[in-house]
């Protein structure tokens, strides 16, 4: 279909009556000009609040699910009242305790088994998104603009890796063809569920916390879709998190591989995966702001012209923990004990953030997310066991007080001398550095900091780097002691 347009709104965007209203009516307008689609994230908070519903479950508290339970539906109703006129309220608040009941269903089961299957808790989680697709959808409606709640269950085909589910395209190309195409065609826009899809077979998946970015550019992949807007509650994708650097900028391009780099570094404006589906038809996607819709926001794109020369952003992370492994004889084959680690690592499910080792022979760390730790010392120690118990290897240390800094820009490829000056500025604020890595793709600089420091080397990184805005020019002349006026403070310039 020609000139497609894939919106995904985030669960800020559509998190009361009346974010959703503008979510929808953003849809509608462009609506008019060129066939939409929309993707739209559970109500903010509401994915938490599922899962720690079952959380109750497999603890057998039955207080926790009637509270939980109660917050759900009332956060629901409110919004339907907000949304809707009485009929049309006497309409959805019937499907809505429908929705709700199928969650209770499920998590009375977990309750009976004191057990959370993941299969089941992917099925139940997505009821969030469920919900929103409802009634942005009703809204919709009643509003005069015709469009239609779609499950994604039935159209994102992914494997069964339950909670962090990855989706097959043919299949999903298939079914979003078949399901989506002659809704488009009636002129309706389908409001589809982020974050949930279906193995081939039909049992329900999730993409992963986060997961509706990806959904909606796995939609637009399987679409042909002509651009992507994710709507969001920030400007766009920023130099910097603008709470540790204020002058931190909105950047007005970025590159493919520059936003997933920055997003798996702890930028927190997209899912890491999101722009992998997308690369191949060279879609381009839109980072928006929903709360002001009138700003450009954040265009990402395969390449940009001329490159950049120099860092794009820089990125930050406080919760991870480095692990180091450390032989204690020098029989031991070091190539073979950082195999069999990424290899037991890999396993858990755990994700690597930075690899580093200077020699085989000596120490070899990595770093992970802190909620990922308790499992990548259980795989290890287990891969391990033998070498640990005879004192092949020292025992494993863990250092959790660290942070993460990464300079991300496809322009630092080739360039002598940035390294350098990045750990200048790093050492300047007497900030010392722990370990560093950088791919031979030099795409990405990471930097790991004791967690006091972080701040600090993020905020002279990205000065030391341009990304800020200049320093202000002095606007007062000189006008001596007792002119009355007061005297400019004096700002350090690094
Ligand atoms: N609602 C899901 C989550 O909170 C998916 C998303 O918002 O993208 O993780
Ligand atoms: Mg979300």
């Amino acid at each position: 279909m020609k000139d497609l347009l894939i919106m995904k709104f985030g669960g800020t965007s559509v998190g009361s009556a009346e974010r959703m209203r503008v979510a929808a009516n953003l849809a509608a307008q462009e609506g008019k000009k060129r066939p939409v689609a929309v993707v739209v994230s559970a109500m903010s908070k509401i994915t938490d609040l599922l899962l720690d519903t079952m959380r109750h479950a497999e603890a057998g508290d039955r207080a926790g699910i009637t509270t939980n339970l109660a917050a759900l539906r009332q956060r629901h109703e409110e919004a339907c009242r907000g949304l809707l006129p009485e009929g049309g309220q006497a309409a959805v608040l019937p499907r809505i305790h429908e929705l709700i009941g199928e969650f209770e269903r499920i998590v009375n089961g977990m309750a009976m088994l004191n057990e959370r299957p993941p299969r089941s808790v992917d099925e139940a989680v997505a009821i969030g998104e469920r919900l929103s697709a409802l009634l942005v959808s009703e809204y919709l409606n009643s509003a005069g603009t015709p469009a239609a709640a779609v499950n994604a269950w039935s159209v994102v085909v992914t494997d069964a890796v339950f909670g962090n589910a990855s989706p097959l395209m043919a299949p999903t190309r298939e079914k979003a063809r078949a399901v989506l195409m002659p809704l488009l065609e009636q002129g309706k826009i389908p409001i589809v569920t982020g974050f949930n899809g279906a193995t081939a077979d039909g049992r329900p998946t999730t993409l992963g916390r986060g997961g509706s970015d990806f959904s909606a550019s796995i939609l637009a992949a399987a679409l042909d879709a002509a651009e992507l807007w994710i709507w969001t509650d920030v400007d766009g994708i920023m130099s910097a998190d603008p709470r540790l650097v204020p002058d931190a900028q909105v950047l007005d391009e970025v590159t493919y591989v520059e936003a997933a780099e920055l997003a798996y570094n702890g930028a927190k404006v997209l899912h890491p995966r999101t722009l992998a589906p997308l690369a191949e038809k060279k879609i381009p996607v839109w980072s928006k702001n929903s709360f002001a819709p009138e700003k450009p926001g954040t265009k990402i794109v395969p390449q940009i012209a001329g490159g950049g020369s120099g860092a794009r952003a820089v990125t930050s992370m406080k919760n991870v923990a480095l692990v180091s492994l450390e032989p204690g004889s020098p029989e031991l084959n070091g190539v073979q004990v950082m195999a069999r680690s990424l290899d037991a690592v890999a396993r858990a499910d755990v994700e690597i953030l930075v690899v580093s080792s200077s020699s085989y022979r000596q120490n070899f760390c990595f770093l992970v997310r802190t909620e990922e730790l308790a499992r990548t010392l259980q795989a290890l120690e287990s891969a391990l066991a033998l070498e640990l118990a005879h004192g092949y290897l020292s025992p494993i240390q863990v250092d959790s007080n660290v942070g993460l800094l990464a300079a991300v820009g496809e322009g630092m490829q080739g360039k002598p001398g940035l390294a350098g000056r990045i750990f200048t500025a790093i050492s300047r604020v007497h900030v010392n550095i722990i370990a560093i890595a950088q791919g031979a793709s030099e795409l990405t600089i990471a930097v790991v900091v004791r967690r006091d420091g972080l701040e600090k080397a993020v905020q002279a990184v990205h000065a030391e780097c341009g990304l800020g805005q200049r320093p202000p020019v002095p606007v007062f002349p000189f006008t001596g002691k007792d002119s009355g006026v007061p005297k400019p403070k004096r700002r350090q310039v690094p």
